[in-house]
């Protein structure tokens, strides 16, 4: 469904990434992990092209991501990105920050977009911060109407960024959980997080990233319990 062709980028003359190669099936959740730096925003990033890649492919239901004739509004409303900073529009309520999106790029009918918006409200478990405003909530709160409002474009593929990061301890859990739920329905995910219980629980692959190389593909099972690699079992290790 997504796939990563001998992928290399640059910044100016630092390698951040170095022929990766991959593959993400549907209803696949693969969660990148690795120690700061390797390049896991990066990687992330260059799915809907918030960054460029020099060589390689990044293929999305056949589509050439980073191909010339690609367009960027197109790509975007089909790929759903979620960051640590939940960058909600602070002079708009919950309701119309869900909203926007479908209405003034899909064109969708104002009181279809408002009945999905409801709905997916009602999903996060914010059906009662309807006409709040961003400033209001907090910020595990904002994050989930961050997440209903990237899923009401409908996007095959979630991604997100350390979601969680943000965030005060309290407040990890109520997001994860949408996440969960979300991963359970059978949505596409890729996942950067330091959330190592949920990446044991949800993902369906690991990907440990060093320095800008994806050094292992793993199931959970296995990279907990038996990494192949060095600089897994030291990140393993580390998390102790
Ligand atoms: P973290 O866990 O700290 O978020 P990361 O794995 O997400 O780290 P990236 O943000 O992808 O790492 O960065 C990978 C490397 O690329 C780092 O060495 C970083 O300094 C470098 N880098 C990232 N963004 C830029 C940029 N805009 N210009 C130059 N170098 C960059
Ligand atoms: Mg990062």
């Amino acid at each position: 469904f997504i796939i990563f062709n001998q992928v290399s980028k640059w910044y100016g003359e630092y390698p951040a990434l170095k022929e990766l190669n991959g593959e993400i099936k549907k209803g696949e959740v693969v969660v990148i992990c690795g120690p700061s730096g390797s390049g896991k925003s990066t990687l992330i990033r260059t799915v809907n092209r918030l960054e460029s890649i020099q060589k390689g492919q990044i293929l999305f239901d056949g589509l050439d991501i980073h191909g010339t004739s690609t367009r960027l509004n197109q790509l975007r409303t089909r790929i759903g990105f979620v960051f640590q900073n939940f960058n909600l529009f602070p002079h708009l309520s919950v309701l119309e920050n869900i909203m926007l999106s479908p209405a003034k790029v899909l064109g969708v009918k104002r009181d279809e977009v408002q009945a999905l918006a409801g709905e997916l409200l009602e999903r996060v478990g914010l059906s009662h911060k309807a006409n709040a405003y961003p400033g209001q909530l907090s910020g595990g709160q904002q994050q989930r109407v961050a997440i209903a409002r990237a899923l009401a474009m409908k996007p095959p593929v979630m991604l997100f960024d350390e979601p969680t990061s943000a965030l005060d301890p309290e407040m990890v859990g109520e997001v994860l959980n949408v996440m969960r739920a979300l991963a359970r329905d059978g949505m596409t995910m890729i996942c950067v997080t330091h959330e190592m219980n949920f990446a044991r629980e949800v993902a369906d692959t690991i990907w440990f990233m060093d320095e800008g190389r994806i050094l292992e593909k793993a199931t959970p099972e296995h990279f907990f319990t038996s990494p192949s690699h060095s600089r897994a079992r030291q990140f393993i290790s580390d998390l102790r």
